[in-house]
């Protein structure tokens, strides 16, 4: 039977426009659906502005610093709509390179939104309707507003914090993941009061213990009031901002809430029940290691599997999404050893096991960490705190995690990454020589064993049963 198009792509974000361009490059005639602007949420409201916020936020320390270097610094001001409109003009010109491209590979790019109708067709928002022979979803997820409280109508998410037209002098940030403490930091630092409250007793759940306590005294050092265990229950308007009230009794007035507590995959009203593909309880589209759904002629890559949700990630699985189905060479996306960051300052790069699920997987751990002021804070007179911890499984000597907060944690820990995928062993790492001075030298001169942790077989380990040697 012969199909308007080879394959159609809903969403042009991280994970659909690889995939459209590949699948083109083989020959196939592609067709993708954006609802919004082309490059998604990376581009446009993620990963991009963020970065580039986290830059512009840097510059504070950095007239602090400067001072102690001998540097005589005169006033500074941040202007938010002039570093709004330089961001726009970044992301436009961005944008317009993504559909250059597509379009460039013979890729059709349609401005509307797509709604599956069955296994083959998909209808578009201008009436259109499209025959396919292969449907990939990429339609990546949304944010979700948690607690359901009165009063959350005023509340704003990442998707509108990077255009608001007014410096929100005072933020309430909600929840205590990426989004949060990255825009914690970044506010700070730009000039605004901000109040970070959460349903935890501490920031970054699942990272490294030593590295969220870091984070916690870096934020803390930053300015930003952290309420722990404290949500919000109401919000109401007033004629100078918001007034919040809080789970532990108290009530803060503020410009903005931010409520970052996480996204879900975005399939609402997509059609996908319709044509029988099944969802798991998050409302994620439910793959296999190829990206395939229950229905063989539909796939789904990125934010919307609820796999890992990042931006390289997205873009591997539709890549090789793109060469199973259309380049005839198979590929399985691996989502172990995932290296990530988090953009705070100090920042915190992360890959492999931290010291507690390495406890848990492996007999004998041992830990090597260090955590020491960086050359740079000792001039300019900054309480700043490196951390680096290495956790190596002490019977083979391989290196499982490794975990860095401090600046640059991000870049280093994209290096670490294919050196722990190689399966690099401590003994590798004592065998490099150092590059002095760097902060990253200390990742190969740590020498002393920190702790050593030996699983009890018969008694689950937890906090204060392993037996600390050397
Ligand atoms: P998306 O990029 O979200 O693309 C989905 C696209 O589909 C969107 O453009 C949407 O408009 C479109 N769409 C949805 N439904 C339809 C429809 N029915 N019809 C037509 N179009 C539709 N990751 C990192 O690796 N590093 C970071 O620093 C980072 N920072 C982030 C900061 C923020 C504030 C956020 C929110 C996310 C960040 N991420 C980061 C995560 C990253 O942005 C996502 O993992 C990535 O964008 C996922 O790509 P995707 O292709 O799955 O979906
Ligand atoms: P995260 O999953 O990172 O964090 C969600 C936060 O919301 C956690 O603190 C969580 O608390 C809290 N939360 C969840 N449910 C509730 C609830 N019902 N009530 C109160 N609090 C709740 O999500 P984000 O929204 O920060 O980011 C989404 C994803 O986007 C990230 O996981 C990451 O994959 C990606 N991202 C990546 C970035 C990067 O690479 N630098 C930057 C930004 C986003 P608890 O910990 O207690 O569960």
């Amino acid at each position: 039977m012969a199909y308007d198009v080879d394959l159609f792509v809903i969403g042009a974000g991280s994970g659909g426009t690889r995939a459209a361009r590949i699948a083109a490059g083989y020959g196939a005639k592609v067709m993708v659906a954006e609802e919004f602007r082309i490059g998604g949420t990376c581009v446009i409201r993620g990963c991009v502005p963020k970065k580039l916020m986290v830059y512009a936020s840097r510059f504070a320390d950095a007239f602090a610093e400067a001072r102690g270097f001998g540097w005589k610094v005169g006033e500074t001001s941040f202007d938010w709509p002039r570093f709004v409109a330089a961001k726009e003009k970044e992301i436009t010109r961005l944008s317009a390179i993504y559909r250059t491209n597509l379009e460039k590979a013979g890729v059709e790019i349609v401005a509307a939104r797509a709604v599956i109708e069955d296994a083959h067709t998909v209808t578009l928002s201008t009436g259109r309707r499209i025959s396919a022979g292969t449907i990939l979803v990429a339609t990546g997820g949304t944010p979700t507003l948690h607690p359901a409280v009165p009063g959350q109508e005023y509340a704003i998410t990442s998707n509108e914090i990077f255009d608001l037209p007014v410096f929100p002098k005072r933020l309430l940030i909600v929840g205590a993941g990426y989004i949060a403490v990255e825009f914690a930091s970044v506010f700070a630092r730009l000039g605004s009061a901000v109040t970070l409250t959460f349903r935890g007793e501490n920031v970054l759940r699942g990272f490294d213990e030593d590295l969220r306590d870091g984070l916690r005294e870096g934020l803390t050092e930053a300015g930003v009031t952290l309420r722990a265990g404290c949500l919000p229950t109401k919000i109401e308007k007033r004629a100078d901002g918001l007034a919040v009230t809080m789970s532990d009794g108290g009530t803060v007035e503020v410009d903005e809430v931010l409520v970052a507590t996480g996204r879900a995959p975005h399939t609402q009203g997509l059609g996908l029940e319709k044509a029988g593909v099944v969802l798991g309880s998050k409302g994620e589209v439910l793959v296999d290691e190829q990206s395939r759904t229950n229905v063989p002629s539909i796939y789904a890559v990125g934010d919307v599997t609820d796999r890992v949700a990042l931006t390289p990630v997205a873009i591997r699985e539709g890549h090789l999404f793109a060469d199973t189905v259309f380049g005839g060479k198979p590929g399985f996306a691996d989502h172990s050893k995932i290296a990530t960051a988090v953009f705070t300052t100090p920042e915190l790069g992360t890959v492999g096991l931290t010291e507690e699920q390495a406890r848990a997987q492996v007999s004998c751990v041992d830990i090597y960490a260090a955590a020491f002021r960086p050359m740079k804070a000792t001039l300019s007179g900054r309480h700043e705190k490196t951390i680096m911890k290495i956790v190596v499984d002490a019977e083979s000597d391989k290196v499982l995690g490794i975990h860095i907060l401090g600046e640059g944690a991000g870049e280093m820990v994209q290096i670490l990454g294919i050196v722990i995928k190689m399966g690099a062993t401590k003994a590798d790492f004592d065998a490099t020589m150092a590059v002095h001075p760097t902060a990253a030298e200390e990742l190969v001169t740590m020498r002393v064993r920190r702790i050593r942790h030996e699983r009890i077989e018969a008694v689950p380990a937890g906090p204060g049963m392993a037996a600390p040697v050397g």
